[in-house]
C-alpha cells in the first residue's frame, strides 16, 4: 500500500466537537498536529477536506479558514463554502473537492486516504471516490454508520489514523526491498 495523499476533515477529526467551531476557539485534539506532521515528514501530502456552510452565511472568512488549516500543518485545504441546499457539487459526500484536488495535484485515488468522523459525509465521500476511508471515533463517533455502505478502517482518532497509514506504508517499502 502506497499512500501519497491524506485528506483530513476538520470539525470532529482534527479537533473541535464535530460541529462548526470558530477559528479562534478551535482546539486540535491531542496528537492531531503531531500526526499531521508525521505524515508530512514521510512525504505524504495532507489536505484538509471540509464543508463550511458558515462561509455562505457570511459568518466565516474562507481565506482565514484556509490559513488556519495550513497553520495546523496541512499542506493545502479544500473547502466547500456553500449552503447545504445550494446544490453544489463539492459538499461532502459529493466528490467535487476531490476533483478540485486532482486539478491542482497529481495523485491516484488508490494512493489516497480520507480521515473523518462522519460516515454520512466523509466515509460516503471516500466510498464514492474509490478512496480508502479511515473513520475516527472522535466528533460524531458512530452516528450514521448504518446508512453508509463500505468498508472502513476504524481508528480512535487522527493520531491513530496517521500511525495506521505510516505502518502500512512502511510494510510496503519493506516488501519492496525483498522484491
Ligand atoms: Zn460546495
Amino acid at each position: 500500500m502506497m499512500i501519497s495523499v491524506v485528506f483530513v476533515d476538520r470539525d470532529g477529526t482534527i479537533g473541535g466537537n464535530g460541529h462548526f467551531t470558530p477559528i479562534s476557539e478551535f482546539v486540535p485534539y491531542v496528537g492531531s498536529v503531531a500526526g499531521i506532521r508525521a505524515l508530512r515528514k514521510a512525504g505524504i501530502q495532507v489536505f484538509a477536506l471540509t464543508n463550511q456552510t458558515r462561509i455562505a452565511a457570511g459568518q466565516l472568512d474562507e481565506g482565514e479558514l484556509h490559513q488556519s488549516l495550513l497553520e495546523l500543518g496541512c499542506s493545502d485545504a479544500f473547502i466547500c463554502p456553500h449552503a447545504e441546499n445550494a446544490g453544489c457539487s463539492c459538499r461532502k459526500p459529493k466528490t467535487g473537492l476531490i476533483t478540485q484536488a486532482h486539478l491542482k495535484y497529481t495523485f491516484a485515488n488508490e494512493e489516497a486516504v480520507i480521515i473523518g468522523d462522519s460516515y454520512r459525509a466523509d466515509m460516503q465521500c471516500a466510498s464514492r471516490a474509490g478512496i480508502l476511508g479511515i473513520h475516527v471515533a472522535t466528533g460524531r463517533g458512530d452516528a450514521g454508520r448504518t446508512n453508509v455502505d463500505g468498508n472502513f478502517v476504524e481508528c480512535a482518532d487522527l493520531a491513530a489514523g496517521a500511525d495506521w497509514i505510516l505502518r502500512h506504508n512502511r510494510l510496503k517499502k519493506r516488501g519492496a526491498y525483498h522484491g
